[in-house]
């Protein structure tokens, strides 16, 4: 049908043509241009799209828009489907690159010529730069002069026999309004006079996005059109080659733009516009950043935060998007990251996304699930996880489960006012009961432990703390007894027996030090 015999015959005019919108229910796209990582305001739109299309039962497109030659990125399309896979977006039909379509796109620009609606323009670079420095001396607003609107055919041809090759531009009405309707915002009226007159096909045979987004949304029967706000302005411009072309319109939703957390200017990198895999790397579930982004301009009502992925798509309501900007918010990112990873991710689950990061660290070996090496990480996790804002930081948290604990001094066991002499042998006071009791009974091991304190004549808590520096090397950790039974008997006797020395260590250098003249 798009073959070049076919070059002039505009496709709602060709019988063999149906109307696929009507006939296929909700079509929507997301278009991104491989220009770079997919950055979360661009997730955010292609979030909203994919919540549409799943409730509406419709079908989500994916589209490269990479027209952009010099703009290209090798590696983008990569990062931008990994992207989306990561964030549960799957698309039905896709990646469709509109490199590989140029032909479409030649035909239909070369249609809107014939048919007067676009014009062959002849400028070069340089008058068009020229032109520029002037409007801006001028304080005139910057654009096309339409130098070539009403070249004659002799000239054109003239200017091809100079060897120039010309690009296509639309010829805008000069006159009348063009109105734009879009779901969030309502009516605007654009005054054609003031639009420019867009290049459509550009000398190297590739379409720009103006024309390459139109044919496109139409070809695909795209019925709904989700995008940034950005796009708002080239709306008018489209809204008129739908009406040139006679097809209908799709409607329009434009997405409010990311402000910076501080309000002015458009998110920046340096403020969270960060490449969503980024986030990935960075520990954040893609389940938390999707519940972010979903109430970054949305809200269901004026309380409820958390959406599982099936309640964002049962309640997700397109007309409840705000047309106005939406501040971005680290702190709530964070919030969401901890609540998931501590109230809703299951424990086996979590472990399963923590197992990577334990064994990159050299923490953990195979460990499949359900192994003995499996189910310690996983007991492991399970302690932390209310510490834990970042998957990132599992392998700190966590070390001493895993490994020997990090060297300390001496002092860190010894409370204030307590004799070392005291906590070293109510530490091999607790070795005995340890080796007599084990670990697992968390509950009769405190007991003993209480009574042991009063028997050295320390309070509980003057004991513990030396016991938690030995099992962790840390004087911060999960709760005492949950931590000895996950570290284990055996790790936890040899942990006391170290701690022990170690402070007997410090007593002989202490006493070899008294015995020095020079120190007295
Ligand atoms: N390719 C455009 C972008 O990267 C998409 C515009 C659209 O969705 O129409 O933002």
């Amino acid at each position: 049908m798009h073959s070049a015999s076919a070059a002039t015959t505009n496709p709602s005019t060709d019988p063999e043509r149906t109307d696929t919108a009507a006939a296929t229910g909700v079509r929507v796209r997301f278009a991104p241009s491989p220009t770079g990582d997919l950055h979360v305001g661009g997730v955010r739109t292609a979030l909203f799209t994919w919540l549409f299309a799943r409730q509406q039962g419709g079908t989500f497109i994916l589209r490269i828009e990479d027209t952009d030659q010099k703009r290209y990125r090798e590696d983008s399309v990569n990062s931008i489907t990994s992207a989306l896979t990561w964030m549960g977006l799957d698309w039905d039909e896709g990646p469709i690159y509109q490199s590989g379509r140029l032909p479409l796109y030649q035909q239909y620009a070369q249609w809107l010529v014939e048919h007067d609606f676009a014009y062959e323009c002849f400028c070069s670079s340089e008058r068009l730069d020229a032109l520029r420095t002037e409007q801006v001396a001028r304080k005139m607003p910057p654009g096309y002069d339409r130098h070539c609107r009403n070249l004659t055919a002799e000239e054109r041809a003239a200017k091809r026999a100079q060897g120039i090759t010309p690009v296509v531009r639309f010829r805008v009405p000069l006159e009348g309004e063009t109105l734009v309707q879009d779901g969030l915002r309502g009516a605007s009226h654009y005054e054609n006079r003031l639009l420019e007159d867009a290049v459509l096909l550009k000398s190297d045979g590739f379409p720009t996005y103006h024309l390459a987004v139109v044919v496109d949304d139409h070809d695909m029967g795209i019925t709904h059109v989700m995008r940034g706000e950005e796009w708002l302005p080239s709306a008018p411009l489209h809204m008129l080659a739908y009406d040139a072309f006679d097809w209908p319109r799709p409607t329009l939703y434009h997405m409010p733009l990311i402000l910076n957390p501080d309000g002015k200017g458009k998110l920046s990198k340096r403020h969270g516009a960060a490449s969503t895999l980024q986030y990935r790397d960075e520990g954040y579930l893609p389940e938390a950043l999707a519940n972010y982004l979903l109430l970054l301009g949305w809200s269901f009502d004026d309380h409820t935060e958390i959406f599982t992925r099936a309640e964002m798509i049962e309640r997700f309501d397109v007309l409840r998007v705000s047309p106005s900007p939406a501040r971005y918010n680290y702190d709530k990112i964070s919030w969401f990251n901890q609540y998931y990873i501590n109230h809703i991710i299951e424990l086996d689950d979590l472990t399963n996304r923590c197992l990577p990061r334990l064994q990159a660290a050299g923490l953990v070996g195979d460990a499949p699930e359900g192994s003995a090496e499996w189910q310690h990480a996983r007991a492991a996790v399970a302690l932390i996880k209310d510490k834990m804002k970042l998957l990132s930081e599992v392998a700190d948290l966590t070390r001493y489960f895993f490994t020997d604990v990090e060297p300390y001094g001496a002092e860190l066991l010894v409370p204030k006012k307590v004799e070392p002499q005291v906590v070293q042998d109510a530490l091999a006071r607790t070795r005995e009961v340890i080796a007599e009791l084990g670990v697992d009974d968390e509950a009769l091991l405190e007991e003993r432990l209480r009574a042991l304190a009063g028997e050295v004549g320390l309070k509980a808590g003057q004991l513990f703390m030396p016991i938690r520096v030995a099992a962790t090397g840390r004087t911060a950790s999960p709760g005492l007894f949950e931590t000895l039974r996950v570290i284990g008997q055996e790790r936890v006797l040899a942990r006391l027996d170290a701690a022990v020395a170690l402070l007997a260590a410090a007593a002989a250098d202490a006493a070899a030090a008294g015995d020095t003249p020079a120190a007295s």
